[in-house]
């Protein structure tokens, strides 16, 4: 470890009789001792750790250390969630993918843990069922916690359960929704639950979500799977896919864009 990075580490502010004390183990200060108001910018200034360099692609806005999962070429990426065979969703000539009814929930060959999510979904052109039963889909991260995607214009349901909410755990902040038939955007910030070896939580996991850039979803803790029936449950796990929902009533409900960042 460089000693900048060590230093950056080690600083620690103690509040002493109104002063600023600074403390930095390399050095050894004694935390008596206080050290003057830096008067010099250079002073407070960081040159290490340099953050990695990730460019952006001009055309798709891919970052360069992103995982490309769908970009409209095929499936290479996903299996079936029932028993990993291929998928059966509708690839489509516009570079997106559509749920095939009843062919069940697809869900990425790889696991992941803390990510950042890109992904783009949009609702049936055509107006079919109401409340939960139109245009029902979702993004499940890791498998068990679903940000829900739904059509919710001019169409209620309940509140924890409507587009952009954590199913039945966290009201979303704003409806953010495209139009019938427009392309939505989610990018999803994720950090994973921690779990204990005797398998408690120690620590939630949370989630972020942008819809179409508004926030909607703030750091929120998760409180456990998300399920349909019943309080969540925190049964521990490790990486795991991400999965999308066919909710098995011509959802109709489209994807393209799909890229991740391992944080
Ligand atoms: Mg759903």
């Amino acid at each position: 470890m460089n000693k900048g990075l060590i230093i950056l580490i080690a600083l620690v502010f103690i509040s002493c009789n109104n002063k600023v004390v600074f403390v930095d183990s390399e050095h050894k200060v004694d935390s008596q001792q206080e050290l003057m108001e830096p008067t010099e910018p250079k002073a407070t200034e960081a040159w290490e750790p340099k953050p990695k360099v990730v460019t952006v692609h001009e055309d798709t806005k891919i970052p360069s250390d992103a995982i490309v999962l769908f970009n409209g070429e095929n499936f290479s990426e996903w299996e079936s969630s029932a028993d990993a065979s291929g998928v059966e969703w509708i690839l489509n000539s516009d570079k997106s993918m559509t749920v095939k009814n009843k062919a069940g929930d697809i869900q990425t060959k790889r696991n992941f843990g803390d990510i950042q999510l890109h992904l783009e979904w949009k609702s049936s052109e055509k107006i079919k069922g109401k409340g939960q039963s139109r245009s029902n889909s979702g993004v499940f991260i890791q498998g068990r916690y679903e940000v829900q995607v739904l059509d919710n214009n001019n169409n209620e349901t309940y509140v924890n359960g409507q587009v952009g909410s954590i199913y039945k755990q966290s009201i979303p902040l704003a409806q953010a929704s495209s139009k019938i038939g427009h392309w939505n955007i989610y990018d999803i910030i994720y950090h994973a639950p921690v779990f204990s070896e005797a398998g408690d939580k120690t620590k939630a996991g949370t989630i972020t979500v942008l819809h179409n850039g508004v926030l909607i979803q703030d750091h929120y803790k998760i409180k456990g799977s998300t399920a349909f029936i019943g309080w969540p449950k925190n049964t521990p796990h490790g990486k795991a896919p991400i999965k999308l929902q066919d909710h098995r009533d011509n959802s109709g409900v489209s994807y393209r864009n799909i890229w991740v960042r391992e944080l």
